[in-house]
Formats: structure tokens, sequence, C-alpha cells
């Protein structure tokens, strides 16, 4: 065997006996079902374990398997979802769970070329359930990764997250078998180990291989990002007839799609709050506000931008026309529909309010 074969044998034997030693139990680790493996994939691309693990274990509950998932109306799956971000993904799911109901008779086709057709379906995806589930030796690049095998090769110039430069170290360092274990291995060690700010060295099973931590840099090796959020202040009215509230259906395309909100928009520049929520109530239900009182203000920090949410409650000088995409409802039965994480903040402040004039002390 040639010393650089012997060095990439060692390096997995090193890598995979930590792992079994040192993984986290996660349900969706205890499983080969690709139903389960691909869902808990969609889901971890939008936040960590931690605040993934109670949406799973919710729709583990209600959606077991393709043929619940197929079965349930996109309302239901957004509610579940709701919280998580990127809608679009609960939606591919929705979708694609129907093709493969109906394509591949409820299983999910072990190939590469059958995954990637599907809604929802990148590289990253197809490579993971194809890795994860059927065993097959698909690099699997996440974040993770990308960061343990830029600080390993010690590559100071800056990477995408599409950058084909980190394959060639997984492509002469995959297993043929075990393949899966080994790219949850690395994953593993980005998330516990090789962190992104203060890297756990010392505990790493593979120092001896890693350049940055040879040249002492791996704390600044990737360069740390910076985010730009983008703020936003939008108004928004709560309008009320008979014990009910007036909310609307968002777009079916685009931001937070097919979402229900309370009626409102962003502030212009150069507006006032309330002439803001003037314009917004006039060009979304063609009525006039007649009165307004500031009830609360809510600030959500969504993945791509801020925002700070003012809440007025508002008399109208005339009903507003309904339609499809707006109804009236109870403040208890706008809990069963999915809304935008900054909504639900307004809906506990009116419930907490509804609360505290029931118990007098408001
Ligand atoms: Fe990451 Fe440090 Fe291990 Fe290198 S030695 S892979 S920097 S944890």
């Amino acid at each position: 065997m040639s010393n650089q074969n012997q060095r990439i044998t060692e390096f997995r034997g090193r890598l995979l006996r930590w792992y079994r030693n040192h993984h986290r139990k996660l349900p969706w680790r205890e499983t080969q079902d690709p139903y389960k493996i691909w869902v808990s994939e969609i889901m971890l691309q939008q936040t960590t374990v931690q605040a993934v693990l109670p949406y799973y274990r919710k729709w583990e509950k209600l959606f077991p398997d393709i043929e619940s998932l197929s079965r349930a109306p996109l309302q239901k799956v957004l509610k579940v979802w709701q919280g998580l971000g990127y809608y679009q993904r609960a939606k591919n799911l929705h979708k694609a769970s129907r093709i493969i109901k109906d394509k591949f008779k409820g299983q999910i086709p072990p190939a590469y070329h059958e995954l990637k057709k599907l809604p929802g379906f990148g590289p990253y995806t197809t490579a993971a359930i194809m890795s994860f589930a059927f065993d097959k030796p698909y690099p699997v690049v996440d974040a993770n990764v990308r960061r343990v095998i830029i600080r390993l090769r010690r590559i100071r110039q800056k990477t995408s997250p599409n950058d084909k430069s980190l394959l060639p170290f997984l492509e002469t360092h995959l297993p043929l078998k075990k393949s899966g274990h080994f790219n949850q291995a690395l994953m593993e060690l980005g998330a516990l180990v090789c962190r992104p700010k203060n890297p756990r060295c010392l505990l790493c099973p593979v120092t001896e291989f890693c350049q940055a931590y040879q040249a002492g840099e791996q704390e600044v090796i990737p360069p740390p990002k910076k985010r730009n959020y983008q703020k936003i202040e939008a108004v928004i009215g709560i309008i009320k007839k008979s014990g009910q509230i007036l909310i609307q259906k968002r777009p079916s395309s685009g931001l937070l799609a097919d979402l229900w909100e309370f009626p409102g928009g962003k502030r212009a520049a150069g507006e006032s709050l309330e002439q803001a929520l003037d314009r917004e109530i006039k060009e979304e239900l063609s009525v006039e506000v007649a009165k307004k009182n500031f009830l609360t203000r809510v600030h959500h920090a969504y993945t791509q931008f801020q925002v700070d949410l003012y809440a007025y409650e508002c008399r109208l000088k005339n009903e507003p026309h309904l339609n499809r995409r707006l109804r009236w409802v109870t403040l208890k039965a706008i809990r069963r529909y999915p809304v935008p994480s900054g909504s639900a903040k307004i809906i506990n402040f009116l419930e907490e309010r509804e609360k505290n004039k029931i118990s007098g002390t408001e």
C-alpha cells in the first residue's frame, strides 16, 4: 500500500472510530428509512439539530410515511412547518410525496437520476439520501463538511457552497462501503468539534492530518462571514367584527407564500406608521380606516431579514368584500392557520390581552 493510501486509511479509521463513540443519537440516524432521512435533511437545512427535534417528532407522528404526507392538505403541512422558515421546502416535500406515491408506488427510488428530478431535490439532498439511506458513495457537502475540509486542507481563498475545489478530498477519502457513516462523521465532526468559532482541536481525532491546525490557523480559516440583514418596518391592522378578526392569505409564490397574516404591509420611505397603515389597508382591502389605536410592536428575525411589526386595532369605514383569500376567524381559530412567526407573536399578544381582560387585570 502506498504512503498516501495508508494515510487515507488511517484518516478514515480515526474518523469512523470517533463517530462510533461520540455521535449524537438522533431519531433520523437510528433508521435507514429514506423517507425519514429525507424529511430530517430538509428540516436540517433550515436550522440546528436542537431546533429541528420537536418539529421532526411532530412531523413523524402526523405524517409517518409517504402515504400520510401525500394525503394531507397543504395547509396542514404548512402549519406543522410553521416557525421553521423557507416554506417552499415544506411545499416541495408535499409535492414530491405525491409524485413518489403515484410514480414509484410510495417508495423513494434508490437512483440518483430519479431522485434529482423530484421537487426540492438539489445535489445536496439527492446525495444525502443516496448516501445515508442507500449507502451509495456520493459525497455530501454541507456547511460543516466544507469547514472541516477547508481547515484540513488549509484552503485560504474564498469558497462558495457550490465550489468544486472540495470534491477531490472527498473523492479520494470517501470509502465505497459505509459512505453514509463517513459522510455523517465529517458532518458531526464539524458540528461538535470543528465548530465555526473556537474549534476544539484537542478533542479532534484527525489533528495530525489538519494543515490549518499544524499552521496554528484553525481560528482564522475560513474567515468569519459578515451577515447583512435587511431591516423592515411593517404595519398591520387588527380588524374586528362580532368577535372575529380579519386575516388574509399571502400570494402563492414568493416569500412566506400561502401563509395567513393580518392585513398590512411595509412602511414606505417618508411615511409615518399611521400613513403606512391607511395606505396598506386601502390598497389591500379597498376600504378606508376610520379609527386606529396602536396596540404593540414585535420584532422577529427571519433568515433573510429582520422585521419590526407595528400592530394597530382598526375600525373600517365600510366592510371589505370577502374573497377566498380573506376570512373572518375567531382568535382561537387562528391557531389552526399557518402564519409567519412575526404574526404568531402578535397572536400571542392578542391572546394574552384577552386573558387579562377576562381576569380583570386590564
Ligand atoms: Fe478542525 Fe481543529 Fe480538527 Fe483541524 S484539528 S479538523 S481545525 S478541529
